[in-house]
């Protein structure tokens, strides 16, 4: 007798629900419902995948949870920039500057004081750290390598197309309480397990109600100038506007100029007063963005995104709700595509388990 499907439901069609599906849907056994109230080609500041630069810059500490996600992710992402183009994930070269005054200070993607290279130099075949004399006034050190950068519009149509041609069902609901999910399945029978993938939303979402996930405001200004280059140079200061970041979209997909991490401002109107300080810190970062000449930047669009910062990490884990059994995936901030293939990983291994379980019942 062949072995009966194992029915899921996603909640969340943003990287972590649309990765997620893409991983299950693999193996035939799992017949995977994907369940969201914004979906690929939607726009709003609650829905943070859209508005991801996005690239893969690692910022989990050394040995974290978060920094074996990243590491776990990299082989995948950097797969689809040499065999799959239409992905929109491309290679692409990363310039990171750290201040003298932030050495030490900004976060593991920049330089540390005991000048020891960062945990995941090793991922890049071309990982350099370049003397100081070869760099501008007020910079410590820049490191300089090839790393991917991922136009959102694209990719997560593609993760949405290759999850239909898995078999995916994809329908749009709000779902109330996590365990109503089950009864969303497309077979029509309850599903065996729910796996929320709500990010910032699982705030809200009934039987979750995570009030540590709190939103950190990214504010981008999207130009048809093209640099070729990612860079960004560090600060401590990115509540207001100490940030300064760019990556040039692969496919045609215009250059994200950043931007700010404003922790719990719900504001999802851009700022006139902060667009013009993001372009100005870009254009000190990086003058040849507009070739050098007086070529005013050429604005396609301004945004916001929260990304969804949950403070203790991201939550993935199983448990039982109402009876129904869930596995959580939520809780990524800034770092969702970087960690997307090792969080779906993680997930799988959990569904696995439920999946046994449920065989020996
Ligand atoms: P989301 O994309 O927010 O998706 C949540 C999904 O759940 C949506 O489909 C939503 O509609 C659905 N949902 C929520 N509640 C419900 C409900 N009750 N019922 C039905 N559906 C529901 N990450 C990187 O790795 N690299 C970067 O360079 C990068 N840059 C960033 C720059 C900015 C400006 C921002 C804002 C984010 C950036 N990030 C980056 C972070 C990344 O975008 C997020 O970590 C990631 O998008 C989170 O994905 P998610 O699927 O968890 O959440």
């Amino acid at each position: 007798m062949a072995p009966q499907p194992f029915n899921i439901t996603i909640i969340g069609a943003g990287v972590a629900g649309l990765t997620t599906a893409f991983v299950l849907s693999q193996k035939p056994k799992y017949r995977v419902t994907v369940v969201a109230k914004f979906m690929p080609g939607d726009y709003d500041a609650e829905y943070a995948s859209p508005w991801a630069g996005a690239n893969f810059w690692p910022m989990g500490a050394p040995g974290s949870e978060q920094a074996g996600l990243e590491e776990a992710t990299w082989p995948e992402l950097s797969k689809l920039a040499n065999e799959h183009p239409e992905s929109g994930v491309a290679f692409e070269k990363a310039y990171i500057h750290t201040r003298v005054e932030d050495v030490g200070k900004a976060g593991s993607l920049f330089a540390q004081s005991d000048n020891r290279m960062p945990w995941w130099s090793h991922l890049f075949h071309d990982f350099k750290c370049l003397d100081q004399p070869r760099l501008p006034a007020g910079i410590h050190s820049t490191y300089e390598f090839t790393t991917v950068c991922i136009n959102t519009a694209v990719y997560l149509s593609w993760l949405l197309s290759k999850c239909i041609s898995n078999e995916v069902i994809f329908k749009r609901a709000v779902v109330e309480h996590v365990a109503d999910a089950a009864s969303l399945h497309a077979s029509s029978k309850p599903a065996d397990l729910v796996i929320n993938c709500t990010g910032l939303m699982a705030r809200y979402l009934g039987g979750v109600e995570d009030k540590t996930v709190v939103p950190a405001r990214g504010q981008v200004v999207v130009v048809r100038n093209d640099p070729g280059v990612m860079a960004t140079i560090s600060t401590t200061d990115t509540k207001n506007n100490g940030m300064a970041y760019m990556m040039s979209r692969p496919c045609g997909g215009g250059t994200i100029l950043g931007g700010c991490y404003q922790i719990g401002n719900w504001n999802a109107s851009p700022d006139p007063h902060l667009a013009e300080s993001i372009k100005k810190g870009c254009l000190a970062m990086y003058p040849e963005l507009t070739q050098g000449n007086a070529v005013e930047l050429s604005v396609i669009r301004h945004g916001v995104g929260f990304r969804p910062v949950r403070p203790q990490g991201v939550r993935i884990e199983a448990e039982r709700v109402k009876g129904v059994s869930v596995v959580h995936n939520y809780g990524h901030g800034g770092w969702g595509y970087q960690s997307s293939y090792g969080s779906a990983a993680a997930v799988a291994l959990l569904v696995e388990r439920e999946a046994e379980v449920k065989s020996k019942l």
